[in-house]
């Protein structure tokens, strides 16, 4: 079992602050959590920027993510270091990623930005739902909303800014590996984790 946090975003977003180097210097330090996903928006330069900071380091795993602004709403793209041609339509962005073995998880469904009831018109592989910087409301909804779709519900901080990293995250049942933890996630093997931010750099 790992703990991983599937959604965080690097200075390569336009609205986010953290480090590339502050990423990979937490992520090693940290005591449970040994990977994440970097999804910035519209962009995989961050993903690549942590991967080759990363590289020293055997005991930590960078996933390659993508936070993709589609028309209907933000979509998590998980193991694909490659941005789809636009247009981003939900469509569009879920045959890309499944072309390329990928996941597509609906990110945030009831804040702004998410594509809310929406999401139940399509075929994804998860539904975050507990998202780091959403209310509780929102991510309660979110949970019925996996439930009323079955699909596994996962979490990601979202962290935009230091001060909102390793706030939540999801355990997975698979080693440090990115096609173990892409294959467990798809099969609903995972739970969520508020961590409780114990531990302070
Ligand atoms: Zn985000």
């Amino acid at each position: 079992m790992i703990r991983v946090d599937l959604h965080l975003h690097t200075t390569y977003s336009f609205d986010a602050a953290i480090h590339p180097k502050t990423i990979v210097n937490q992520l090693n330090a940290h005591p449970s959590i040994k990977a994440v996903a970097i999804t910035d928006h519209n962009t995989v330069e961050g993903y690549h920027k942590v991967c080759e900071l990363a590289s020293p380091y055997e005991d930590i795993l960078i996933i390659p993510g993508i936070e993709v602004s589609t028309t209907g709403g933000d979509l998590l793209v998980l193991g694909v270091a490659e941005l789809p041609p636009k247009p981003w339509t939900v469509e569009n962005v879920i045959d890309f990623t499944r072309d390329r073995d990928g996941l597509v998880v609906v990110a945030h469904p009831y804040r702004a930005y998410g594509l809310g009831d929406l999401a139940r018109n399509y075929d994804f592989d998860a539904v975050e739902v507990l998202n780091g910087i959403s209310s509780p409301q929102a991510n309660k909804m979110a949970e019925n909303l996996a439930k009323t779709m079955g699909l596994p519900g996962v979490a990601g901080s979202d962290a935009h800014h230091m001060d909102e990293m390793w706030t939540v995250c999801t355990e997975v049942q698979a080693s440090l590996d990115v096609n173990e933890i892409l294959t467990a996630v798809k099969k609903g093997s995972v739970r969520t984790v508020l961590t409780g931010k114990s531990i302070h750099f």
